[in-house]
């Protein structure tokens, strides 16, 4: 097996940079691996957004203004192997029902939280995608009615509290720091001396536990897997507070190292 990261530039989400960066990336990967192409069983996309099952793979990715790109074909471009393109929050569903913290279950829902927030829900061991694949946009789930403005244009939803630029947004004080990440990290790091940053991580945890207990409330499923950037370092300060209905109801939580998404 053999990996290799390549970290986009700050709010460079074009759909050009993209495709020229998964080609560019897919060439070093397989240069650097040694691998036939022809050996290539093929090559799994995620992105953010919902992602169209049929000719093109149409991608509509409000969160990076991408309306109806036909990511499969710019794709093709540059590269005859199979295509698999996918939501990022049902890419690393699957990542780790394969992989990681799901591994063994028929029913669990991953939730991804990094700038805005997704699910995956596995249902009989595979991924739920509804009639048009978008099943799973557990962030745009009203938490709020008539509350903030979400990236989708609703108003109240999940994303609009718990996703990385909410938090930030919510906090609206100046932080350290040149990204998200950063400045999250920084603000996790100000709750210890500040009522306010404590406040918005407090708040926090409370919309995604009344969202978590919603997911259990709908799939009854034997775990919740937390993962995404965000959600990885708010686990440490969150999970505390967050998983009270779900042990009422028997779902075992885990939390998740094994991913390293972009959205
Ligand atoms: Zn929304």
């Amino acid at each position: 097996m053999t990996g290799s990261w390549s970290r986009l530039a700050r709010r460079q989400h074009g759909v050009s940079v993209i495709v020229e960066a998964i080609l560019t990336g897919l060439d070093r990967v397989l240069s650097s691996s040694g691998v036939s192409p022809s050996a290539v069983l093929g090559i799994g996309v995620g992105v953010p957004g919902i992602v169209e099952n049929g000719p093109g793979g149409l991608v509509h990715g409000q969160s990076y203004g991408w309306d109806s790109v036909p990511l499969e074909r710019l794709l093709r471009s540059g590269t005859s192997l199979p295509l698999h393109i996918d939501n990022g929050a049902n890419t690393m569903g699957q990542a780790e029902l394969w992989f990681g913290a799901g591994r063994g279950a028929q029913h669990a829902v991953v939730c991804l939280i990094g700038s805005g927030v997704g699910a995956s829900i596995i249902a009989g061991g595979s991924t739920h995608r509804g009639s048009t694949s978008s099943a799973g946009e557990w962030g745009h789930t009203t938490v709020m009615v008539g509350g903030r403005t979400c990236r989708c244009g609703a108003r109240g939803c999940l994303e609009a509290y718990a996703g990385a630029e909410a938090i930030l947004d919510r906090y609206g004080g100046p932080l350290p720091g040149t990204d998200q990440e950063s400045a999250l990290t920084a603000l996790i790091d100000l709750a210890g001396t500040s009522a306010r940053a404590a406040e918005v991580l407090d708040e926090t945890a409370l919309y995604l536990g009344v969202s978590i207990g919603n997911l259990i409330n709908l799939f009854n499923p034997e775990r919740i897997i937390l993962g995404g950037w965000a959600g990885l370092l708010l686990g440490e300060r969150l999970l505390p507070a967050i998983p009270i209905e779900a042990l009422l109801s028997g779902t075992m939580f885990a939390a998740t190292k094994s991913d390293r998404p972009a959205s």
